[in-house]
């Protein structure tokens, strides 16, 4: 699966398969799905406890830019990023690492979870993902 990409000299520059495989990823399974597969659907939104430090008072925040992508923020000090970053800092991998496993999380994950995962949320309280 991964014959063709070469996790130690990662495209910088926005081109070649690597981040096409990235960005089909994200659409796949974007950030607050990711942090639903983590057991952290609960801080999948724009003002939340942040799931990697001992947060009494909502310090993070789950946002979609304006470019479409998601972004996680704490404003504690843990730092912000994307679906990759997530995953770096729940797992401890590094950058090769985490793209690893966050395209094996994508490719490998059925799609009819997202599905069922959208319906339950309409049943949830305290969430606003701002959709
Ligand atoms: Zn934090």
């Amino acid at each position: 699966m991964f014959e063709d990409l070469d996790f130690k000299d990662l495209p910088k520059d926005g081109s070649g398969s690597l981040r096409d495989r990235i960005d089909r990823a994200k659409e796949k399974l974007p950030l607050p799905e990711l942090m639903e597969q983590y057991g952290d659907g609960s801080a999948a939104a724009t003002s939340a406890r942040c799931p990697f430090h001992g947060d009494t008072h909502p310090s993070f925040s789950v946002y979609r830019g304006t470019d479409g992508n998601w972004r996680w923020n704490c404003f504690a000090g843990c730092g912000e990023g994307d679906e990759i970053d997530y995953v770096k800092e729940k797992e401890g991998y590094d950058t090769a690492d985490a793209i690893r496993h966050y395209l094996e999380l994508a490719e490998d994950g059925p799609a009819e979870l997202d599905a069922a995962w959208r319906e339950d949320d309409e049943d949830d309280d305290g969430r606003d993902y701002g959709w």
